[in-house]
């Protein structure tokens, strides 16, 4: 026996989502050992989990399991034995239709002390994003969940586990779990005892996931509108009143960007919170960076300029990550923010403002257009004939020095470095060039020119044509036309959320034809 003991959670991973993930969940996911997985849990969830902990997917694959139930529970009493922390991640609730109380009861006959985190089971998560409420004071005062594995017309009466007439006389909501096969034979059975053939129904392929689908029907046409639309597994069933609310609490997949798939080209240290506001839409995001900001190799010339600060009038930024290499050194060096004296500090635009606003500092100047013109322009208004440092990359445009130069003492010091990828993420390539991707965003010319010289020809032909482009700035979509790719979207301000805007207002008036 090992002095300290391993212990194995069944955690429930939610229905999809990975928002939806437990508190709990979250916390013993982060120190896990090992952690077992199947399709239906969220692959990001596994992100939690310490990048040294093993990870063992033991779902199917082409509808056969890749470990036999007998076999995965034995891993888990053995790495538990052996005084690891286990972590069973089970899709949903861990005892609704998962098995887990099977595995709980193996551990428990075995001697491993084991802990179970409920998760929101597809019957309340999957039902709440398609706007079906399972009860409702109005349509539902009981709700059931119940297996769509038998087929009822195919098991003989003695056989089933399940009172089909009780079922058709359920006062309230029925969710069928791992329906989808059986979805003709259920609905016909249910009529056959009796519940009126009118009976809303609905089903819910994917749900709380960007690529959700519901049909809706009834009892008696729903299978033939699934099978028109194409849907599969997972989906869940529901039948009952409740589904006349939804055209009022349909609000996940009426979101204005719901189902969009943006590919996102911003360096991958601006691309998380530009995911975010995508998503928070409704957007399936893919992050495809085609720069990546580095530090400088040699900090002696950034060195050399924080120390001489006090000899400059003004501090110039021109991008976030100008901010922050400058102020991240200068903290690295052991100063502090009384360092920068009362130098000025000038921003191109809000966000680099923002970056500013991080380090507990206020911007003294940002012009009202977020480009170099306007920075020179508000600049030479108050730094004529004064000293100005500008941070800026290893490359980008020089109309700022050349500008300032005419009226007052400019330095540049480099801060920080943009570096090319080679290649794009295989899956982004794969969907660009199958045409499945609505829209990619650009956010600089240098970002645009990159991104077209990384695409084999086939795929930059559907570009500003099925595909559809966002630009963040005028200048950017000149860089676009200038290789043949017009831009159906221009944010109108320069800003991200100004992008963001200009995609929902164009889905808005030319919606993508979905799938
Ligand atoms: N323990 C899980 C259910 C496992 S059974 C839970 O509590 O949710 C698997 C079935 O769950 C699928 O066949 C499907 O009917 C349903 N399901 C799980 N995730 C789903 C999703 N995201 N969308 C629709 N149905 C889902």
């Amino acid at each position: 026996m090992s002095l300290n003991p391993g212990i194995v959670y069944l955690v429930g991973a939610g229905p999809g989502d990975p928002g939806l993930l437990t508190r709990r969940g979250y916390e013993v996911l982060r120190r896990a050992d090992l952690v077992v997985y199947d399709q239906l849990a969220n692959d990001r969830l596994l992100d939690i989990a310490p990048a040294t902990a093993e990870r063992v997917f033991v779902g199917k694959t082409q509808g056969k399991l890749t470990l036999p139930q007998d076999d995965m529970n034995r891993l888990l009493a053995e790495r538990a034995g052996r005084g690891l922390t286990v972590v069973r991640l089970k899709g949903g609730d861990p005892y609704v239709f998962g098995r887990g109380a099977e595995e709980a009861e193996y551990l428990h006959a075995a001697g491993i002390p084991f802990v179970v985190i409920p998760g929101v089971t597809a019957g309340v998560g999957v039902t709440a994003y398609a706007g079906l409420p399972v009860t409702h004071r109005a349509a539902a005062s009981a709700v059931a969940f119940v297996t769509g594995h038998e087929d009822p017309e195919a098991i003989a009466n003695d056989r089933t586990s399940l009172d089909w007439p009780a079922l058709a006389r359920f006062p309230g909501t029925l969710v069928f779990y791992m329906g989808v096969t059986r979805l003709a034979s259920i609905c016909r059975t249910l009529v056959r005892e009796g519940k009126p053939s009118t009976t809303p129904a609905a089903m819910v392929q994917s749900g709380t996931l960007v690529r959700q689908r519901t049909v809706i029907g009834t009892l008696d046409d729903l299978a033939d509108r699934v099978a028109q639309a194409g849907l599969g597994p997972p989906a869940l069933l529901v039948v009952g009143e409740v589904i006349a609310r939804r055209p009022g609490l349909n609000w996940f997949e009426e979101r204005p960007l719901f189902g969009r798939r943006i590919v996102v080209t911003r360096p991958a240290e601006e691309t998380d919170r530009s995911a975010t506001s995508l998503e928070d839409l409704g957007a399936e995001v893919l992050t495809a960076p085609t720069v990546v900001i580095r530090p400088v190799d040699d900090f002696s010339d950034v060195d050399h300029a924080i120390t001489r600060l006090s000899e400059f009038d003004w501090l110039v930024f021109t991008s976030s990550n100008g901010v922050i290499h400058f102020l991240d050194r200068l903290l690295a060096k052991g100063l502090d923010l009384r360092a920068l004296g009362s130098i000025g500090l000038a921003a191109i635009g809000p966000s680099t403002a923002d970056a500013l606003v991080s380090y507990h500092l206020r911007a003294d100047l940002v012009p009202t257009s977020h480009r170099s013109e306007a920075l020179a322009e508000a600049l030479i208004g108050r730094a004529s004939g004064k000293r100005i440092l500008l941070a800026r990359a290893d490359r980008g445009r020089t109309i700022l020095k050349d500008e300032l130069e005419r009226v007052a003492h400019v330095e540049q010091v480099t801060v920080y470095r943009n570096t090319d990828v080679s290649a794009l993420p295989v899956e982004v390539a794969n969907r660009i060039e199958a045409g499945s991707i609505d829209w990619i965003t650009l956010t600089s010319s240098a970002i645009t020119e990159r991104l077209h010289a990384l695409l084999p020809e086939s795929a930059r032909a559907r570009i500003g044509r099925e595909i559809r482009l966002a630009s963040i700035s005028p200048l950017t979509s000149e860089a676009a036309a200038r290789l043949g790719w017009p831009v159906a979207a221009e944010s109108a301000d320069s800003t991200w959320d100004g992008l963001v805007a200009a995609i929902v207002n164009a889905e808005a008036a030319s919606p993508t034809s979905r799938r």
